[in-house]
């Protein structure tokens, strides 16, 4: 996280809040004014949020002797938004100035406070990055304290966990996003905003390909996922509104040809970890909740849709106040071989949850996230696209996950259905179109992207 300089400033005495009996409200203005005016007791209060130009500071750390640090006010920076927030409250317009403040805030890439599990190691935790802890403080550490004690908070913390970001997020994108995220501070929250900046961060190597058929693109962990498609004129990029927008048409329309035929979606976002070894089965059955994959194949290099179909479970880990971990999807490549995906976000919690509940186990855990890509093929011509495609090919080839597939519902978003293609991110790598991707062509498949899965479960 990143700390960003903030002002605000105090007028004079306001003559016209002299008689009120009531505190006003908080005034909280966008786009225009970008900032905050309140009541300070008889004083006028606007607190800033430049939309352009903002100042960060102490890239390395804050250096010690600078506790609770005030610098000088930067009127030039702020005067645009100060003269909009003078012009909203006349009654300012001529008031001196009596106090300005201008003090350093953390804000991490996503304006999100971290709390909770520090990455990678025990019993070390994280509350920091609390752009508004004053008011946040008290909820926030109750749920973190419920966390240390009893293993789970009573809230989801998902958005606040410091494992929802990987080694993707180096410093000079923390900063490109900190520097985001403070000109958004007032921006209004549309459904589905989409924060572009430092962007594309971890392209998959079909991101070019997708793009050039109209994908627009979200980001989860660091990579790239189409979220819908652009097609017939409508503009590739984020449509916002508090009701339906063109988006809505453009994903009934991948729906529709998931329902009646068949529709491919890079998935290489999902978190993919391999668990083997002797013990990986007792491992893994015991931290789940449903029961393992039972079957295997024969060979222990692949499992193949025809003969070793059955080999994979949707199921959960659970913590112990017997609440949801994470969810995830196992496959049972070989006997003593499990391939894990689950949502990309949980990458470290999952690595973090087998490694916490171990205890001397003989497994080798392997996380192949970065390294592999997959795509999900799903629709009633699925199996006839898989059929014209030569799939052993890879390392792994086309997962048992397919087997569940029968309807066109079934198996979306469990992940490993598909083909990866092992290419690694060296940040160049391209990739010719996959076959699998190609076949799909002669099926009147389409594109399908993340929007859809939830669409089509609300159908
Ligand atoms: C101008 C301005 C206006 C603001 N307005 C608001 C507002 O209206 N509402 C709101 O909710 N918030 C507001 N904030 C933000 C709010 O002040 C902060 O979010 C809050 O103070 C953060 O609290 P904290 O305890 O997380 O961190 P801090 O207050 O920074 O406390 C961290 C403490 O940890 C100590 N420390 C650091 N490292 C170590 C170490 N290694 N060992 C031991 N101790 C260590 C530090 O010395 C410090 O005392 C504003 C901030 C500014 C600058």
């Amino acid at each position: 996280m990143i700390s960003m300089t903030h002002h605000y400033f105090v007028t004079e005495f306001v003559p016209e809040f002299n008689d009120l009996e009531r505190e006003l409200p908080v005034i909280r203005d966008d786009r225009k004014v970008s900032s905050y005016i309140r009541m300070e007791q008889k004083r006028g209060l606007i607190g800033i949020y430049e939309k352009e130009n903002p100042n960060s500071v102490w890239h390395d750390h804050c250096p010690w002797d600078h506790e609770n640090w005030l610098f000088d006010a930067g009127y030039d920076r702020v005067m645009p938004w100060l003269e909009e927030s003078l012009n909203r409250m006349p009654i300012f317009a001529d008031l001196g100035i009596q106090r300005a403040v201008h003090g350093a805030i953390s804000h991490p890439p996503d304006g999100n406070p971290l709390i909770g599990p520090a990455p990678g190691v025990r019993n070390y935790w994280c509350c920091c990055g609390t752009q508004i802890g004053t008011g946040w403080g008290p909820g926030l550490s109750r749920e973190l304290a419920r966390w240390m004690v009893h293993g789970a908070a009573d809230i989801s913390m998902r958005d606040y966990d410091p494992r929802r970001f990987g080694s993707y997020a180096k410093k000079e994108w923390q900063v490109i996003k900190a520097k985001e995220d403070y000109c958004l501070r007032h921006e209004i929250p549309y459904p589905l905003f989409n924060r572009l900046a430092g962007r594309p961060v971890k392209p998959s190597p079909l991101y070019d390909l997708l793009k050039s058929k109209g994908a627009v693109h979200e980001e989860v962990y660091g990579f790239e996922r189409p979220r819908w498609f652009a097609r017939d004129g409508v503009a590739q990029e984020d449509h916002y509104a508090f009701r339906r927008t063109v988006v809505h048409d453009m994903v009934a329309r991948e729906v529709r040809a998931v329902r009646e035929a068949v529709g491919i979606m890079d998935v290489t976002a999902f978190t993919k970890v391999m668990v083997e070894g002797p013990d990986a089965f007792a491992l893994l059955d015991r931290l789940t909740a449903n029961r393992m994959p039972q079957k295997h194949p024969s060979s222990s290099e692949a499992v193949g849709e025809t003969r070793n179909g059955g080999s994979i479970t949707l199921t959960h880990m659970l913590n112990r106040r017997g609440r949801i971990e994470l969810e995830t999807t196992i496959v049972r490549m070989a006997e003593e071989r499990f391939y894990l995906v689950c949502a990309a976000f949980f990458e470290q919690r999952l690595l973090d949850h087998l490694a916490r509940h171990r205890d001397g186990a003989d497994v080798t855990v392997t996380a192949l996230s970065s390294g592999w890509s997959a795509l999900a093929l799903n629709g009633p011509h699925a199996r006839d696209v898989l059929g014209g495609v030569a799939m052993r090919t890879s390392a792994m080839p086309v997962s048992a996950g397919c087997r569940r597939n029968r309807s066109p519902w079934r198996g979306i978003g469990y992940g490993p259905c598909g083909c990866p293609m092992p290419v690694s991110w060296d940040g160049n790598c391209t990739c010719r179109t996959p076959p699998v991707w190609m076949s799909t062509a002669r099926f009147g498949a389409r594109g399908r992207a993340m929007i859809l899965p939830t669409t089509a479960r609300l159908r």
